[in-house]
């Protein structure tokens, strides 16, 4: 495997960086997961566009272009012969010293971009659906980390996937401070009423996903009435169907939450249905490359 870290494709084992690096020591940088299927890369544009907001957001200045970054991009899927990508760019403030201080990375950015395969959930999850739990971790405030930042500060979210993992679930349901369905560890949520969609706003401490956007553009294509509203656990269990949406995830269904079962414990109609149109849209959108 070619690892592209600072300009240069590297072989995996020699992708390292600085143990000063204070992406690794504090967390403090950006990262996106994109995704292409079939030579074309998935909303490629929003990608870059959210990964330029992080950066902007955190202070920290974007040592290329657009246009270059995507020229990156491909220069390092097709160095890996991958027609089906799974890419991570991850931007981190750099090497540094001991202090937080992030005016002593002078500049000096990591820049690493790692084109894989990546099979997040069984393939059985996707055909009979996932059981999820509502964790006891909080999604972080809006004014304290917002989670629209896709910062590599993740330990919300690393905290939350322990904590379902440890009760024997493969996802955790995330509340905000209030109680209300935030989002899942690495996902945006979903439920299905009535024929209607309802997703949480992005003013609940949820990621403006780009999975979760496409859904939504789906949903009026198929002329599927959708809502951003406030949701609780008790409208949780309450729904017909339920999925998850994001990139590595694409769209799961969720057939079971704290013990309740969604609907009758079994992948929805609704949630087929734009699961079908999703992976539709994957085989013909998106920025070409060729091998
Ligand atoms: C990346 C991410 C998502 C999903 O967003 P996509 O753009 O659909 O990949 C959801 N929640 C969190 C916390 C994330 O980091």
């Amino acid at each position: 495997m070619k690892v592209y870290l600072n300009g240069k494709l590297v072989d995996k084992k020699d992708a390292k960086i600085s143990v000063f690096d204070h992406g690794y020591l504090y967390g403090d940088g950006v990262f996106e997961g994109i995704r292409a299927y079939n030579q074309l890369i998935f909303k490629l544009k929003e990608h870059l566009d959210r990964l330029y907001e992080s950066a902007h957001s955190i202070m920290l200045q974007f040592p290329f272009t657009k246009k270059q970054m995507e020229k990156a991009i491909i220069k390092t899927i097709k160095a890996n012969k991958l027609k089906d990508a799974y890419i991570r760019v991850i931007l981190s403030r750099g090497e540094g010293d001991l202090g937080l201080d992030p005016r002593k990375c002078k500049g000096n950015h990591t820049l690493v971009i790692i084109a894989d395969k990546i099979s997040l959930f069984p393939n059985k999850l996707y055909k009979e659906g996932m059981e999820i739990i509502t964790v006891p971790t909080v999604r972080n405030l809006l004014e304290a980390v917002n989670p629209q930042i896709k910062s590599l500060n993740y330990l919300n979210n690393v905290l939350a996937k322990i904590e379902a993992i440890n009760s024997g679930h493969q996802e955790g349901l995330m509340l905000d401070h209030l109680g209300y369905v935030a989002e899942c560890t690495g996902e945006n949520i979903f439920v299905v009423k009535k024929g209607e969609l309802y997703t949480p706003p992005q003013c609940m401490g949820t990621l403006r996903g780009i999975t979760r956007d496409t859904v939504l553009d789906i949903a009026k294509k198929l002329k599927i009435p959708a809502h951003e509203h406030v949701l609780s656990r008790h409208e949780f269990y309450i729904s017909d169907e339920s999925f998850l949406t994001g990139t590595a995830a694409e769209i799961v269904p969720v057939v079971k939450v704290d013990g309740r079962k969604i609907g009758n414990g079994k992948p929805g109609k609704v949630t087929e249905k734009i699961m079908k149109e999703f992976h539709k849209l994957t085989k013909k959108n998106g920025v070409k490359y060729t091998l």
